[in-house]
């Protein structure tokens, strides 16, 4: 198989469809060509200035800017810039905070949490003993009482918060009293808003949480990976953890690439583009809605929506299919209290940072809700489906990616 042209068709398909996946986005091209520079080729296992390796005093300077940028950016008295991914990062919290067997409070998968916040197919939830938590059923809002409740019950070590498919703000500081209060350390993972909270969108965890997590990838829209933030008192604890405890050799080609995502994170051009973010997530939400379209919560703060399905004849999965085959990709998701299998469940996660990036607004996220709708209530008519496919075409050419 000739990989170089399969990653043309993987060109082509992006610049040809409409990703509308919440945790995806388009990386610009400085960020690209970090990730594939000479750096790749270096192996320095340790930290800036205590290696084990040769040869490193390039990266050691690259490794120091991607540290102070990050802590810059978040306020955070300690960075690593080394974990490999969101799943990595949060790993290396727990091996720093915890010992095998001990008790975790996470947010359940089918609630909007991640699988790495103690879902039973992860092994976080083989080496600890999570309990979950999740939303009111009712109005999808996280229930800081329940949440409280468990927490005196459990009298977890750690109580991790943030989540992967929640669309409403998080009160980080709320979380961080109820972990104070039964002597919790209180991870925030981040992953999701990262970009949001850098650009002053959403509340920032750093002041109010023992360690923050987040991916690079997603809202700050840098290369695959993630950093860990923390107080200076666990920052030994934290960098032991990561490096040697669960990784080997740093990847100093995406370290730049971190570096660079962070700092452009800093600009006035990625404060604009967080807010667009959120006025095309609200303009998509309000437009589905006037639709007939169930929206959770009655709408976001964020830039992810969840869509519940289950008043039309739709599963999660048959309208991702249907989507797909006109060039809207987005991913099937659990709704809060979902009667139906991860594998078909009765929602939609719909996102709107690579959308924004390609530059769209709020009339694009207006014309797309009315594309979705056709789809998703005509889902077998040959005619709908061509017809939105065309259009969606004709998006892609006007909002090319860079
Ligand atoms: C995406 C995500 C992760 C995991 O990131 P990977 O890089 O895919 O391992 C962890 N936590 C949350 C909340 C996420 O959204």
């Amino acid at each position: 198989m000739d990989i170089a042209r399969l990653i043309k068709a993987e060109e082509r398909r992006q610049a040809n469809t409409i990703s509308l996946i919440a945790s995806e986005n388009y990386a610009p091209s400085v960020i690209r060509a970090a990730v594939g520079s000479v750096l790749m080729n270096k192996y320095s296992e340790g930290y800036p200035g205590k290696r084990y390796y040769g040869g490193n005093e390039v990266v050691d300077k690259i490794e120091q800017a991607a540290q102070a940028a990050a802590r810059k950016l978040f306020g955070a008295e300690h960075a690593n810039v080394q974990p490999y991914s969101g799943t990595p990062a949060n790993l290396a919290v727990y091996n720093a905070l915890l010992d095998i067997d001990d008790t975790v409070m996470g947010m359940s998968l089918a609630h909007g949490g991640h699988l790495s916040h103690g879902h039973k197919v992860s092994f976080s939830s083989k080496a600890y003993k999570f309990v979950q938590y999740g939303v009111d059923p009712k109005t999808g809002l996280l229930d800081y009482g329940e949440i409280r409740k468990l927490a005196r019950i459990f009298k977890p070590k750690l109580i991790v918060c943030g989540a992967t498919a929640y669309p409403r703000a998080i009160d980080f500081k709320k979380f961080a009293v109820i972990a104070r209060e039964v002597e919790a350390y209180v991870l925030a993972d981040i992953s999701h808003i990262a970009g949001l909270i850098a650009a002053g969108l959403h509340q920032n965890p750093t002041k109010y949480c023992d360690v923050v997590t987040t991916t690079t990838h997603k809202t700050l829209r840098g290369p695959r990976g993630a950093i860990i933030l923390c107080k200076k008192e666990l920052a030994a604890k934290i960098d032991k953890a990561v490096f040697p405890g669960i990784q080997g050799g740093p990847h100093n080609n995406i370290t730049a690439a971190k570096a660079i995502c962070l700092q452009n994170a800093t600009t006035v051009a990625f404060k604009q583009y967080a807010r667009q973010i959120i006025k095309n997530a609200k303009a998509l939400a309000a437009a589905l809605e006037a639709e007939g379209i169930k929206v959770c919560s009655g709408g976001t703060d964020t830039h992810l929506i969840l869509v519940d399905l289950s008043p039309l004849k739709i599963t999660g999965q048959e309208a991702e299919t249907a989507l797909e085959k006109v060039g809207i990709v987005v991913n099937k998701n659990m709704i809060p209290g979902d009667i139906r299998s991860p594998l078909d469940p009765s929602g939609l996660r719909l996102g709107v940072p690579a959308a924004t990036t390609r530059g769209m607004r709020e009339a694009e996220m207006r014309k797309l809700a009315g594309l979705i709708n056709q789809v998703v209530r005509q889902p077998k008519s040959k005619v709908v489906l061509e017809r939105v496919k065309k259009e969606i075409g004709k998006l892609c050419k006007k909002f090319l990616i860079k």
